[in-house]
């Protein structure tokens, strides 16, 4: 830390990505991305933007917003991109919180959460998840802040029914509520459908995970045209070029080669239940995930053991030293190779 730094990011502990190394081919299931490339659409369309990256990206995103339009069937005012949906989130907490308008979220969710409202100087409350992990609606009512929930929620896979999550937008009338689907392709309900009966709830999206484009960095919030406003005016404040013409056009493919999307999700999700099965059979309790990842614990061996175990035999996951969750390790669903390697990689271990 240097003497210049500003006294409210001094005490200030930043966000800690998952592990991405370089050197090493590992089998990467430790930060929920994609084991299949893009869609070879959105590949073609990013390529033909190499040779006109001497201009800006359009601010106002109209390839990607047709796009986006035309597959979720919203109008133009509705949606906003961002440079991946932390982004977006970032723009929601500039946006709807201060002072006098605190955050609240669940004590184990999306760690992004905590460090923005920390670098926001803004109050924050966390609500225990319930022991058996679920998120408990009732303690959303009427919360007095602007409430964040991840749905399904990180790193425990659990979704959120579409009747709860309306009644915790109905009860925070004088609130946004966010909901963050990074991974709701993969089995949540989502609450698209709900943007135009309320002017309070921000839906917020990613093509990281479900549109295999994390390293593209995109994402989106979906709400009523005032909302959406909000975030342009925080976005044009801080970096209206803040999607790439590369991203742009390969986020205009991924929406439009639905097939290629349909396939993926279903290959991930008849893995997920592979993988499930063989956990519990090798003594594990796993979380009932409706995510592209799953949540487990070994009846004997410790999540830190685990998680190093595999790391030696070329297995990336992610483990958390949160005092709840140390026993268990959050594991991406892979390709069918990958989960039949990871499954006798756990068996040798044991
Ligand atoms: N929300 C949740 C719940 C996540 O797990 C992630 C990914 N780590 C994000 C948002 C951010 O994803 P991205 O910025 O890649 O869109």
């Amino acid at each position: 830390m240097s003497e210049f730094l500003s006294g409210r990011l001094a005490g200030l502990s930043p966000y800690v990505p998952g592990e991405q190394p370089q050197e090493r081919q590992y089998i990467k299931l430790n930060t929920n991305e994609s084991p299949f490339p893009p869609s070879p659409l959105a590949t073609f369309m990013a390529r033909r933007q190499l040779s006109e990256l001497n201009l800006y990206s359009d601010p106002d995103c109209r390839l990607l917003t047709g796009a986006a339009c035309e597959a979720l069937g919203i109008n133009e005012d509705e949606i906003v991109f961002g440079n991946g949906s932390d982004e977006i989130l970032n723009f929601a907490f500039a946006a709807f919180c201060d002072g006098g308008t605190g955050a609240v979220f669940p004590d184990i969710t999306y760690g992004f959460y905590r460090v923005f409202a920390d670098f926001y100087g803004i109050n924050r409350t966390e609500i225990p998840l319930n022991s058996d992990f679920k998120i408990d609606p009732e303690g959303y009512a009427a919360a007095g802040k602007t409430v964040f929930i991840a749905n399904p929620n990180a790193p425990t896979g659990i979704a959120l029914s579409l009747r709860d999550i309306e009644r915790i937008v109905e009860s925070n009338s004088g609130n946004v509520v966010v909901i963050d689907e990074a991974y709701v392709d993969f089995g949540g309900q989502s609450a698209l459908p709900l943007i135009r009966k309320y002017s309070n709830l921000l839906v917020v999206r990613t093509f990281s995970k479900s549109r295999s484009l994390a390293g593209g960095r995109l994402g989106f919030g979906i709400a009523c045209p005032p909302i959406i406003s909000d975030l342009n005016k925080v976005r044009f404040s801080t970096n209206p070029y803040n999607v790439n013409r590369m991203t742009m056009a390969a986020g205009a493919g991924a929406f439009a080669d639905e097939e290629y999307f349909g396939k993926c999700v279903d290959e991930i999700k008849k893995n997920r239940n592979f993988i499930t099965e063989k956990l519990k059979k090798l003594d594990f309790y796993v979380t009932d995930s409706s995510a592209n990842f799953v949540f487990a614990k070994h009846a004997t061996l410790s999540g830190d053991y685990i998680c190093s175990a595999l790391k030696e035999r070329g297995i990336l996951v992610r483990h958390f030293d949160g005092e709840r969750i140390r026993d268990f390790n959050r594991i991406t669903v892979g390709s069918a190779a990958e989960m039949e390697k990871l499954a006798e990689t756990l068996e040798e271990i044991l």
